[in-house]
């Protein structure tokens, strides 16, 4: 069934622990200039899987040295407290970094709100104008969980260039701008969606498969190619056969596995990564972001 020996599992822990030792010095000589990175994570009322996925985040933090605060705000909160809170962090020098954890109480759209976040603060890379970077191949607050992907790959020193890249799912902040970061990469892009006529067809000719869907299961064995590169994001929570709750991603890993060149595993693959994606962001938050004309090219990680 396979012509792939043993696939190489992209440790997305082994990884982000690497990242966050290259970009140790940095946060040291901001911490020793007075300038201690600090991100504030605002979240309106309590969801528990948001509280999860907070702590995580606190955790990376406290690794890397970054002063982190979840600011909650009442859950009754409408959408100009929310903008309030949010435009006084804008202002206060001392938080370098802000995001806003979804989901937000019913009938209170995200976008507007993450639009408010001054751009150089915005350390998950959800302003237009960050996002914009994506398209100029300006690697600075690029967005998170795309960073984490695509670093992810070109930092295991994967050859991207001229590639055949497939990207399952083309969601704001991880579908699209991950496609435009490895087009910037020189692959050759597709981007697959709930309308794609014939999703095989296409992840079949795959070097590289992002799949960023939220399906468990969605990519088979079938569906791709001996030696391809898989990249799981989906984080899907299901039951296994003793009824416990389990994290899976959007690929089958038993049946893709032995058919990949590399694969990321779910969970410790682009999770962690995208927590170091967050971190690396605040740091250069923090150190003051280059002109936008600025030519010189950042790299994605340290590599
Ligand atoms: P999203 O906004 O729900 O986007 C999902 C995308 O998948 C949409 O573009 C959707 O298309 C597409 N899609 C839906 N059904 C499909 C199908 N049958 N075939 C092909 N495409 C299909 O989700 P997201 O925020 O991008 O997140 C995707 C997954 O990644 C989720 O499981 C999420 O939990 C996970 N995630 C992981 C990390 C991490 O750090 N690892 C971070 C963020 C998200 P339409 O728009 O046409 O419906």
């Amino acid at each position: 069934m396979s012509t792939t020996a043993e696939p190489t599992l992209l440790d997305g822990r082994a990884f982000a622990k690497r990242v966050k030792e290259d970009f140790a010095p940095r946060v040291e000589a901001l911490r020793a200039a007075g300038r201690t990175p600090r991100l504030v994570a605002v979240r309106v009322g309590e969801d528990p899987a948001t509280s999860a996925y907070l702590r995580g985040q606190r955790r990376g933090a406290e690794r890397w040295g970054i002063d982190y605060e979840i600011r909650t705000l009442d859950p009754a909160s409408n959408e100009a407290a929310i903008r309030k809170a949010i435009k006084e962090l804008n202002r206060n020098p001392d938080v370098t970094g802000i995001l806003l954890a979804l989901p937000l109480p019913e009938g209170i759209g995200a976008r507007a709100l993450q639009h408010e976040i001054d751009p150089a603060k915005d350390v998950e890379g959800v302003h237009p104008e960050n996002l914009g970077g994506c398209f100029y191949g300006r690697y600075d607050l690029l967005p998170c969980t795309a960073l984490a992907a695509v670093g992810l790959v070109k930092s295991s020193g994967i050859e991207v260039q001229g590639k055949e890249a497939v990207v399952v799912g083309h969601s704001e902040i991880v579908g699209k701008p991950a496609a435009m970061l490895l087009l910037g990469e020189d692959a050759t892009v597709t981007v697959c969606h709930k309308f794609t006529a014939d999703l095989a067809a296409h992840t079949r000719r795959a070097d590289i498969l992002v799949v960023a869907v939220g399906l468990p299961g969605l990519i088979k064995g079938d569906m791709v190619k001996d030696g391809a590169v898989v990249i799981d994001v989906g984080i899907n929570a299901v039951k296994d056969e003793n009824g416990d709750t389990k994290i899976v991603g959007d690929v089958a890993f038993d049946e893709v596995a032995p058919k990949a060149s590399a694969i990321t595993p779910v969970p410790g693959g682009v999770g962690p990564v995208t927590v170091a994606a967050l971190m690396r962001n605040t740091v250069l938050a923090c150190e003051g972001m280059p002109p936008l004309d600025d030519p010189n090219q950042l790299p994605l990680f340290n590599q």
